[in-house]
C-alpha cells in the first residue's frame, strides 16, 4: 500500500529557544552499581519546531525526556545539568532541574504536557471520557464553571476528530485511536507551549499511526506549539520533523535539520538507522540493518561508544571520544560526534576522508 507524504522535509523557518538541555547527566542506581544513562546531553528545542529524537531501544531517548521534565521513576538520578524553560515575553528562563516542586507542578500540562508510550491505556475504564477532560482541566483552572468545563471538553474532542457527543463514552466504548486522540486532546487542554511524545503511535496499525501523526502536524501548524516526538522509526521523523536528533548510548551522535539527515546523514549509525526502515516512498531497496547489539552501558567502550559496531573506525575511534560538535564543513546548526568529520581533517585517513 502506498501512503501518502505528511508534509514535505523541508526545513521550517524556527524561532528562539523555548526549552534548552545542557549537559544533562542522569544515571540509574547508586554506588558501584550506578550505571550512566545520558552522558551529558544537549539540545535545544525552539518555538513552533517539531524535533524528532530517535534511536535503537535502550538509547536513553525516554530517560531524556522524562529527566528534562522531572518525572524520571526512582532508581533514576538526574546527577547534573540544566533544562532552561524559556517562558517567552522576555522573561528570565527557568531551571526546570532546580524548580521548587509545587511551580513544577502547576507548570506540567500548562507550559509543557506529554503523551507518554502507550497512553491510550492510561484512561481511566470506569470514568466517562468527558469527566477525565474535564477533572484535568479544573486541576489547573479551578475558577471554572461545570459549563465552561464541559465546553471545552468538547472543544477538545472535536479539535482531534472526534464528535463532541464522545463525553458520554467510556475508554472501552472507543477504538485505539480515538483513545490516543483523547490523550492528545488532554495533553493540549492548558494549551502547552511544548508538547512531548514518547512513541505516540507505536501501539496502532500503520493506517491509524499516519492519521495521528496528520493529526498532530496539523494541529502544531494551527496552534503553534513547539513538539519533541521520540520514536525509533526515522522515515517518520524525515516527513514530519524540522530537525532530527539521534541518540546512541545515552548521548547525541548527530543534531541537523530532517532535511540534511535524509539526503547526507553524516554520522554512520544515523546512516545504518536510515537504511534499517523501508521508505515509505520511492523504489524498494534491501534493508541493510546495524551489525552488532546495543551497548551495555556498565561496560562502554573506550573511544567512540560506537566503534565495535561501524565499518569506519579507525585508529583515533578506539582511543577518543568525538565528542558532539560542529563539523569541518560548512553546515550551519549541524552536530556530529564522529572523528570522521573531525575539524583537523588530516586524522582521517585519505581513503576514509568524506568531502562536504
Ligand atoms: Fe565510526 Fe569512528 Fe565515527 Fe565512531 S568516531 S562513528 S567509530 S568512524
Amino acid at each position: 500500500m502506498t501512503l501518502p507524504m505528511i508534509g514535505a522535509p523541508a526545513a521550517r523557518t524556527t524561532g528562539s529557544p523555548v526549552l534548552e538541555i545542557r549537559n544533562l547527566v542522569v544515571d540509574y542506581g547508586y554506588g558501584d552499581d550506578r550505571v550512566r544513562a545520558l552522558r551529558g546531553v544537549d539540545l535545544t528545542l525552539h518555538e513552533g519546531e517539531v524535533l524528532g529524537l530517535a534511536g535503537e531501544s535502550g538509547c536513553g531517548k525516554s530517560t531524556l525526556v522524562y529527566a528534562a521534565t522531572r518525572l524520571l521513576p526512582p532508581p533514576g538520578l538526574i546527577s547534573g545539568g540544566q533544562v532552561l524553560y524559556y517562558p517567552g515575553d522576555g522573561a528570565e528562563p527557568v531551571d526546570i532541574i532546580r524548580q521548587p516542586e509545587r511551580e513544577l507542578r502547576a507548570a506540567r500540562w500548562r507550559d509543557i504536557a506529554i503523551v507518554f508510550q502507550g497512553a491510550m491505556n492510561s484512561l481511566n475504564p470506569v470514568f466517562r471520557i468527558g469527566r477525565q477532560l474535564t477533572d484535568t482541566i479544573a486541576a489547573h483552572r479551578p475558577e471554572w464553571s461545570r459549563t465552561e468545563l464541559d465546553g471545552r471538553a468538547r472543544e477538545l474532542l472535536t479539535m482531534v476528530g472526534i464528535s463532541p457527543e464522545r463525553v458520554r463514552s467510556y475508554p472501552h466504548q472507543l477504538s485505539g485511536g480515538m483513545r490516543q486522540r483523547v490523550m492528545i486532546a488532554m495533553a493540549l487542554a492548558l494549551e502547552p507551549r511544548v508538547l512531548i511524545m514518547d512513541e505516540p503511535t507505536t501501539a496502532l496499525d500503520v493506517v491509524m499511526q499516519r492519521q495521528i501523526v496528520e493529526q498532530i502536524v496539523e494541529l502544531r501548524e494551527r496552534l503553534g506549539f513547539s513538539v519533541i516526538f521520540i520514536t525509533h522509526d526515522v522515515s517518520l521523523l524525515i516527513e514530519i520533523a524540522d530537525r532530527i536528533a539521534i541518540m546512541y548510548a545515552g548521548e547525541i551522535v548527530e543534531d541537523a535539520s530532517a532535511d540534511e539527515v535524509y539526503r547526507r546523514p553524516r554520522h554512520p549509525y544515523s546512516r545504518g538507522l536510515l537504511r534499517s526502515f523501508p521508505p515509505l516512498h520511492g523504489p524498494r531497496r534491501e534493508l541493510e540493518g546495524i551489525p552488532g547489539a546495543p551497548p551495555d552501558f556498565r561496560h562502554l567502550p573506550t573511544g567512540c561508544p560506537f566503534a565495535p559496531r561501524c565499518r569506519y573506525a579507525f585508529e583515533p575511534c578506539r582511543e577518543l571520544d568525538p565528542g558532539l560538535g560542529e563539523t569541518r564543513f560548512v553546515e550551519s546548526g549541524r552536530r556530529v560526534a564522529c572523528h570522521l568529520h573531525d575539524q583537523r581533517a588530516d586524522l582521517v585517513p585519505a581513503e576514509l576522508a568524506v568531502r562536504g
